[in-house]
């Protein structure tokens, strides 16, 4: 398994939008036939996504960590997704959010955190240094949790958005792109829908 950046992506790898990294990380799922299939299921998956997201992920992973991912990693950033998701659509939609979700990121977040350990030996003055001992993976689902904190609280900046184009499930940042889709892809299929929905309405006005 190559983990260079430019990897090619494996069977089933979600695609990449260069969204913030929550909105990056909702999106690792892929629409297929109505049902939401794991795009980072598989640690090949899981380890290409890390790495192609590197850019946006301030804890550093090693080649050691990224050959090292278990099914319970799989599983721990699959619960942290699906409660992501919840919540994305619970803000889109102005709807209640479920408990279930919020309790979930909330634990996530307060895991890991650094604290401060004193330093002081003979011969030397007093210092500090932050220690953490959350493995590197956990750390990046705090980051995660974190910065879906920020975007859901109104601290990021970021416009959310879900995608409008026929069948999409993915989540935007509407500053970025200042349009109803996630993509072009979408928006030339969003197109083609209304195009389609238009020529429709007039044969059957034609019909009437
Ligand atoms: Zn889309």
């Amino acid at each position: 398994m190559s983990l260079e950046t430019h990897a090619p992506a494996p069977a089933g790898a979600p695609l990449i939008h260069g969204e913030p990294l929550p909105l990056e990380f909702a999106n690792t799922v892929l629409p297929v036939r109505g049902e939401l299939r794991n795009g980072i299921g598989t640690p090949e998956q899981l380890a290409w996504w890390l790495t192609a997201c590197g850019d946006r992920i301030a804890t550093p992973l090693s080649g050691h960590v990224l050959h090292a991912i278990t099914s319970a990693d799989i599983e721990q950033f699959a619960a942290l997704r699906h409660a992501t998701r919840g919540l994305l659509d619970s803000r889109v939609h102005q709807c209640p959010p479920h408990p279930w979700d919020v309790a979930l990121v909330n634990r996530v977040s307060s895991v890991g955190r650094p604290w401060p350990q004193l330093l002081w030996t003979d011969g030397a003055p007093p210092s500090v240094q932050d220690v953490c001992t959350a493995p590197p993976l956990v750390r990046v689902q705090v980051e995660i949790a974190h910065g879906l904190i920020e975007l859901l609280s109104g601290g990021s900046g970021v416009e959310l958005r879900a995608c409008e184009a026929p069948g999409c499930v993915f989540f935007f940042d509407h500053t970025r792109s200042r349009r109803a889709w996630c993509s072009t892809g979408c928006g030339n299929r969003a197109r083609v829908a209304r195009h389609y929905a238009r020529r429709q309405a007039r044969s059957q006005a034609a019909r009437t």
